[in-house]
């Protein structure tokens, strides 16, 4: 959907499950800088299904704060699915994404409108060239992560770039017009090949409340992440089936050597050990298969990833769908 003429320079795009206790200081802190701007913009807060105050908070702060947009989803959609929901609403000619626990710190957002503006590039990243805040662990998952992808989809995605950036109206429409459902954003919009350029900020502690992204959460975003973009998954089974070939080979001539020289024993050890070991690679194959399959019939299916609820612009919205 192209922006309206109408639409404002800047929409600032927000995902947030559960943020009541950080919501406060995220407004504290962005409203001076868009405010700042000097530049129409409006800031859409997607609340991803929360259960909590967020709602009421994101109602009670948009009565003094005009520009404040609420794009309510009916579920929890996830972080990725919220900020597709966000991108698909956002009106303005340059779309920022950004979490709403204040670890991307706002005060970026000039920087990188001006680069937009002055360099006439389609994205600008936000990357992270301090991490410190991160646990340890956090740190050691995104760095295997972003080495994997690399490795896998040779891809071009900039180093310790997450979901903070800065967008073209032709770089968000591109993005929406893409039909993949579990569509991993900080992979696709490099895969799009725009003109970008990147901005480093130090990540900051999550400012209040607790993290929404469980272990199990990463791992979907990992596999997402490398199902969607490679298949070279899927010739690590290959080259795994080839493998287990020739150490059959192997197997059967020392097989025969063993029955020509009489030395043939039991065997009890050797064929426990090769038949749990093919079982093994073989359920791995296929588990590595079923991903694929998993993703094609997912797209076969093509059910939103979000349904909207409520969208402050539309009052009169009552729950439209709307897919990734
Ligand atoms: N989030 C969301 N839906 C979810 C999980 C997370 O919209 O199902 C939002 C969350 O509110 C936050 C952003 O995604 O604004 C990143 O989540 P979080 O900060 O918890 O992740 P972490 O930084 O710990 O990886
Ligand atoms: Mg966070």
């Amino acid at each position: 959907m192209p922006a309206p003429a109408s639409g404002p320079t800047l929409s600032v795009v927000i995902p947030m499950f559960n943020e009541e206790a950080v919501l406060p200081l995220l407004v504290a802190r962005l409203r001076p800088i868009v405010d700042g701007l000097g530049t129409a913009y409006e800031v859409v807060a997607i609340d991803d299904g929360s259960c909590d105050t967020t709602p009421v908070i994101l109602e009670r702060l948009r009565r003094e704060w005009p520009q404040l947009r609420i794009v309510r989803l009916r579920a929890n959609a996830g972080h990725q699915a919220a900020i597709s929901a966000g991108l698909a609403r956002a009106r303005g000619s340059f779309v920022v994404t950004l979490d709403a626990d204040l670890q991307d710190p706002p005060e970026v957002i000039p920087e990188m409108l001006q680069i937009a503006r002055e360099d006439g590039v389609d994205v600008v990243y936000g990357v992270r060239n301090d991490r410190s805040t991160d646990t340890a662990f956090k740190r050691g998952t995104a760095r295997l992560f972003y080495w994997g992808i690399r490795r896998l989809g040779a891809l071009d995605a900039p180093q310790d770039a997450g979901d903070y950036r800065l967008m073209s109206r032709a770089t968000v429409d591109a993005v929406n017009s893409l039909p993949e459902t579990n569509r991993v954003l900080r992979l696709v919009v490099p895969a799009l090949g725009f003109p970008s350029a990147a901005v480093g900020y130090t990540r900051e502690l999550r400012a209040a409340g607790q993290t929404k992204y469980p272990l199990s959460k990463m791992v979907r975003l990992a596999v997402d992440s490398v199902t969607g973009f490679s298949l070279a998954p899927l010739r690590f089974a290959t080259w795994l089936g080839l493998l287990g070939g020739l150490a059959a080979f192997g197997v059967l001539f020392y097989a025969l050597v063993a029955r020509l020289l009489d030395h043939a024993l039991p065997g009890w050890t050797s064929t426990v050990v090769i038949v749990a070991g093919v079982g093994a690679v073989q359920l791995l194959a296929l588990g590595i298969l079923g991903e694929y399959v998993g993703r094609m019939y997912a797209a076969l299916q093509a059910r939103p990833s979000y349904f909207i609820a409520h969208d402050s612009l539309e009052p009169s919205s009552g729950g439209s769908a709307a897919r990734d």
